[in-house]
């Protein structure tokens, strides 16, 4: 009998976590490196938010919870969600959980059998495919390319779709490309879904991230939308910058709901409860903040595009959304050995650069690599000027 379960032999740790935990520990070391791998935001929490939350404290919000999160909380992300997606939502429509990611996890152990597959729009975030294998699901990728802008076609679906087909995962603004769906793409590829019978699982997280003409459209925005099938990850991490205290939201129906309930209530009681506080005042209060932080974002995207198309051998198109660039580097690849890959490239840019990107091959996407721009206009210039440096020298 293996010490550790049989479970784990195929799950793989979270190559975004490692790569910023590296840099960490260069950088505790004395090594000055620039970091484009952790994807958080760079901003402070709001004072607000904050605030609300050490209030919370003083007043005695210390103890449990529901187990689907405070009642408060519940109406005030209904209330968000028929703000954000037009969709009239029921406070037990809604559960709260330890971040977007725990969000994910529960539904998936929620909806899973042994061997049902997911499909997964392909590059995608780290964690979907581990975590739908941890769930006993099979994670089925599905090719995107940067010519659609990293959009599923209702073809690409339906290409890799089989009788154990059960959820389609969106990802709008997408992790790692910054792919968007405009409102055609997003009802061709429901729709697709919905005529196979999919359930469909959307996380929105960087809903609020989007530049350019671009608009975020909600996989609730479509018409043809039959609401029971579709669920909705959202949370504050990213639009409220608030990563660390650890909060997301799942909404959709009920039954999904309350089987993802009861997983919680045995596994972890309730997501924290002050910062449960913290998020609903972060949902009942201003967002006049966002504007500016987009605003900023986006001027480093285009610094952070430029400078890299400006280094031979990347390639880097503009993301629509989210805070990452995601360049194809296989034309420099070869300038580094004869079957160097994107791997040994971001181990080679840490070592040779001391900058700390992410490799595209976790990702789904050998050939890539993802920095993130969650981090100073001044860093990002000094970052790409040492890249170009370094790879000038190949
Ligand atoms: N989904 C995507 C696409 C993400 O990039 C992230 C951030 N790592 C998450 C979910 C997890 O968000 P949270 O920090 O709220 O768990
Ligand atoms: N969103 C982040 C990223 O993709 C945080 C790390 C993680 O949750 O994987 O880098």
């Amino acid at each position: 009998m293996s010490k550790i379960s049989s479970r784990l032999a195929a799950i793989e740790p979270s190559a975004t976590l490692l790569v910023t935990q590296k840099a960490g520990e260069l950088r505790a070391a004395g090594v000055d490196v620039i970091g484009f791998s952790a994807g958080e935001p760079d901003f402070s929490t709001p004072v607000h938010i904050a605030e609300a939350a050490k209030t919370a404290i003083d007043a005695g919000h210390t103890r449990y919870t529901p187990a689907a999160g405070m009642v408060e909380l519940k109406r005030a992300v209904a209330a968000q969600n028929q703000l954000v997606r037009g969709v009239p939502t029921a406070e037990d429509e809604v559960i709260v959980c330890t971040g977007a990611k725990h969000v994910l996890y529960n539904y998936f152990m929620a909806m899973l059998d042994e061997g049902d597959e997911v499909i997964i729009p392909s590059p995608c975030y780290v964690s979907y495919p581990d975590q739908v294998r941890l769930a006993g699901g099979v994670p089925v990728l599905a090719p995107t390319s940067v010519e659609n802008n990293w959009v599923l076609t209702p073809e690409a679906l339906a290409q890799v779709v089989t009788s154990r087909s059960k959820v389609l995962l969106l990802n709008s603004p997408c992790n790692p490309t910054g792919g968007i769906y405009n409102l055609a793409q997003m009802k061709a590829v429901i729709d697709k879904a919905h005529s196979i019978g999919l359930y469909v699982v959307s996380d929105e997280i960087y809903r609020s991230l989007v530049y350019d003409a671009h608009e975020f459209v909600s996989a609730l925005y479509s018409d043809s939308v039959d609401r029971e099938r579709i669920f909705i990850v959202d949370g504050v991490s990213k639009t409220y910058a608030m990563t660390g205290w650890r909060i997301g939201f799942g909404i959709g129906d009920r039954e999904i709901v309350t089987a993802m309930t009861k997983i919680q209530g045995q596994a972890i009681t309730n997501a924290t409860t002050v910062s449960q506080q913290a998020a609903l005042a972060a949902l009942q209060g201003p967002l006049d903040f966002l504007p500016a932080w987009v605003s900023e974002y986006e001027q480093r995207r285009n610094t952070l595009v430029h400078g890299l198309n400006g280094i031979d051998g990347i390639t880097c198109p503009m993301p629509s959304g989210a805070f990452y660039v995601f360049p194809d580097v296989r034309a420099i690849l070869p300038r580094l050995g004869p079957n160097a890959t994107d791997v040994d490239f971001a181990a080679w840019l840490l070592d040779n650069a001391n900058v700390a990107v992410v490799p595209g091959t976790p990702f789904g996407a050998p050939g890539y690599i993802r920095l993130a721009y969650a981090t100073s206009m001044t860093l990002i210039k000094e970052g790409v000027t040492r890249m170009a440096e370094a790879c000038r020298r190949l």
